[in-house]
């Protein structure tokens, strides 16, 4: 059997290490999971207790429409329930819009380092795609994004805040390049961090799918709701989008349990508001403490940080794994000698600098 040719270029998604593997390898007694950016303050106490006081009839389907967390989110965020689609997670809307608008012969456009699965499932699909390197202080580079674009066009991609870096796109440069870029291009803008960004940074781009039919946001319950292991996300653009995505949408693509949990969690603006703050201190001090060992870090609105290192980050990502921490070394990110470390509890947080010294004083200082 021959599989689409593309597909001899691809291999599966090679996810963090898991800490049953790590324990045993090293003999580990604690590990601290720093690799995938999820919320190390679980979630919303109001979920657990509603899934203990009845649990959905798992032997009955889904209701495909999603229509109570769907009700409710576009109360929340006053759009149309026309104006949603559900997915398994962010990643699957990734996977739709891929199937909706790509075929051999299209291109989209994306900045790199980004989320790699924009790249992924558009190859695919047989499109091409163009990568567009961030600026030095990483940045989406908007006006060498634009200028990839060309008839071919179906998708450009942009993640804000962007991961592995953390920045996000400015309010004045999405608004010029929302003025130039053509109409036949989807934007696919990727809010998967949006609850951890600074109100100060946060440029509303919700406001703009009214004026713009060609915008789709896309963000999840997976980070800072903190539910990543029930798959559920969303995406919010002009019902013309919606209505095609549908096509392509999976009749029960999320689980009756998830739409349950996400409709609790959202409710729950506390505890989102809580796992801002304490982000954002642990994010503070952890910065406090490269700055005080010099070591640069890029500026991030989400729970992770993107840590230059002064060797090769596969060799920081392995003394780090061998002590019990793991983080994502840059090198697999594409921005060598870099580590993307999640932000973890104020307490694993100072455990972790207290082994970065270590290593900083054995390897670096001498
Ligand atoms: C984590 C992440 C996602 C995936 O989120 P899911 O909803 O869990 O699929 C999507 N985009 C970016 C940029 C992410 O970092």
């Amino acid at each position: 059997m021959e599989a689409k040719p593309v597909l001899s270029q691809l291999t599966p998604y090679k996810q963090g290490k898991q800490t049953k593997e790590i324990q045993q390898e090293f003999g580990l007694e604690r590990i601290v999971k720093l690799a995938s950016n999820e919320n190390p303050y679980g979630y919303s106490n109001q979920v657990k207790e509603a899934l203990l006081q009845g649990l959905p009839d798992f032997n009955i389907y889904p209701d495909g429409y999603t229509a109570e967390l769907r009700s409710a989110l576009a109360n929340k965020l006053e759009v149309a329930e026309s104006q949603l689609v559900f997915g398994s997670g962010t990643e699957e809307i990734i996977q739709m819009l891929c199937r909706t608008y790509l075929a051999p012969g299209s291109n989209v456009v994306t900045a790199t380092p980004t989320f790699g699965q924009y790249k992924h499932y558009s190859l695919i699909e047989g499109a091409e795609v163009k990568e567009i390197e961030v600026t030095a202080d990483g940045y989406h580079a908007l006006d060498k994004m634009l200028e990839a674009i060309d008839e071919k066009t179906r998708i450009i991609w942009l993640c804000s805040p962007n991961n592995p870096i953390g920045t996000v796109i400015p309010k004045e440069a999405f608004e010029a390049f929302l003025n130039n870029c053509p109409k036949h291009v989807l934007i696919a803008f990727d809010e998967a961090y949006f609850e951890y960004v600074d109100p100060e940074a946060n440029i509303d781009v919700l406001s703009y799918i009214k004026s713009h039919n060609n915008l789709i946001v896309m963000r999840t319950f997976s980070k800072a709701y903190g539910l990543a292991g029930l798959r559920i996300g969303y995406g919010i653009a002009n019902h013309m989008i919606i209505d095609k995505l549908n096509v392509v949408r999976g009749p029960f693509n999320t689980t009756s349990i998830a739409q349950q949990a996400a409709l609790v969690a959202l409710s729950d603006d506390v505890f989102i508001t809580n796992s801002y703050e304490k982000n954002k201190t642990v994010k503070a001090s952890f910065k406090n403490f490269l700055n005080q060992i010099g070591w640069k870090y890029f500026h991030s609105e989400t729970n992770f940080l993107l840590v230059e290192t002064p060797i090769s980050g596969i060799d920081v990502f392995q003394y780090l794994l061998e002590r019990g921490f793991i983080v994502r070394p840059g090198e697999l990110l594409g921005i060598p000698k870099t580590i993307r470390v999640s932000l973890g509890t104020g307490e694993d947080m100072e455990d972790l600098q207290r082994v970065l010294l270590e290593f900083h004083n054995e390897a670096i200082v001498k």
